[in-house]
């Protein structure tokens, strides 16, 4: 079958490679389609970040490069292993695409045990640090990463649940509540993501802080309150900057939540800065460098600084639900669908050079 592997740094080649063994514990899934993820983009331009370096192999997966890439795929089941239960052929599926003790027939480490697997010690991901991935025909993996496509929801929708379910993560761990205000720090595919699942969730007023137009123009169109651009200078009442203006205007003691999706000094200070006393700072953003913090800062307000990755499957139906009661906007948000054989002209060098014309680029595995 065909399969885009990555080799390293702006090498990646569609490479022809056997098909997977399904085990009686696995399912063979024929993937439909596979979004490009920033993470994707960062292991081409500077990679290998996730996946194994050269001449090693990833601890858990035993994989070497090179890896199949794609993480954020949807697809068709078309076998189920001997002692899977619950699942049928022809079935449409989103995937999560974690590996954890389970996935290794390993005893649960203490993560696990907690249901938190998404923390799990022996963590790898489908795309990135095992044996398949997405930007390929088929991947074999093992029940629990399956979750079914609820009715309505499309194969393309479907490949939207993985980004979703990181947004919906994020959100239950914030300890967000219905009729809360929040501000998001950046609009690409996470913070609309955020904002999305926030606005069905029922927060009462989003305040959204981005730089490039086109990006602060999807954050109006889905939907937010007030969308701020960073760079302008305040006005003279203004306490500090555009964005504490904003909020200011809206929740004059500071909002209940911000989640800093961008991860850069000026938006996690804005993002603590925006806080109410006794709110909660969330970071989603993964830093390549440390940050300054004035631990005074949650000290004298006692607001709270919280992070967190991934997913469990929760966050999955939570995702999957979004779409089927219309929350979710499939088609503003897919902004190009390109076909394997053009992953690198039409998917990552989109993304690197026209990035702003595009929220999600989906790559269509096969021609079905
Ligand atoms: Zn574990």
């Amino acid at each position: 079958m065909k399969a885009i592997r990555f080799y390293g740094k702006e090498d990646i080649r569609l490479d022809t490679v056997p098909r997977l063994k399904c085990n009686s514990d696995e399912l063979r899934v024929k993937v439909a389609y596979c979004g490009i993820c920033g993470t994707d983009v960062h292991e081409y331009l500077g990679g290998p970040i996730f996946p194994p370096q050269p001449g090693q192999c990833n601890p858990h997966t035993g994989v070497e490069l090179p890896v199949t890439m794609g993480h954020e795929m949807s697809g068709t089941i078309i076998e189920t292993g001997a002692d899977v239960a619950g699942f049928a052929v022809g079935q449409n599926v989103a995937i999560n695409p974690s590996l954890d003790d389970r996935s290794y027939g390993m005893e649960l480490c203490a993560n696990c045990q907690a249901g938190r697997f998404n923390i799990c010690k022996h963590w790898a991901c489908f795309g990135l640090s095992a044996a398949s991935g997405g930007f390929s025909e088929e991947v074999v993996v093992k029940a629990h990463n399956c979750i079914p496509l609820p009715d309505g929801v499309s194969l393309k929708a479907g490949a939207l649940a993985e980004p979703l379910a990181v947004a919906s993560h994020m959100i239950r761990l914030s300890g967000f509540q219905k009729g809360q205000t929040v501000a998001i720090l950046g609009a690409g595919p996470i913070g609309l993501a955020l904002l999305l699942l926030l606005r069905a969730q029922g927060a009462s007023k989003i305040v959204i802080s981005e730089l490039t137009k086109s990006r602060a123009l999807q954050a109006e169109k889905f939907g937010a309150d007030i969308v701020v651009d960073p760079s302008v200078p305040p006005s003279k009442s203004a306490k500090s900057d555009a964005v504490q203006d904003a909020v200011y205007g809206i929740a004059p003691n500071g909002v209940d939540i911000s989640f800093d999706a961008t991860g850069i000094q000026a938006t996690l200070d804005t993002a603590i800065a925006v806080v109410k006393p006794g709110g909660v700072v969330f970071n989603v953003a993964i830093h390549e460098k440390p940050l300054l913090i004035n631990p005074n800062d949650f000290s004298f307000t006692e607001k709270k600084f919280l992070g967190g990755i991934c997913y469990t499957n929760e966050d999955f139906d939570i995702a999957l639900n979004a779409i089927a009661h219309g929350a979710v906007p499939v088609d503003d948000l897919i902004t190009s669908v390109v076909p394997l054989e053009k992953i690198v002209e039409g998917g990552f060098l989109e993304l690197i050079h026209n990035k702003a014309s595009h929220v999600k680029i989906l790559i269509q595995s096969s021609a079905s």
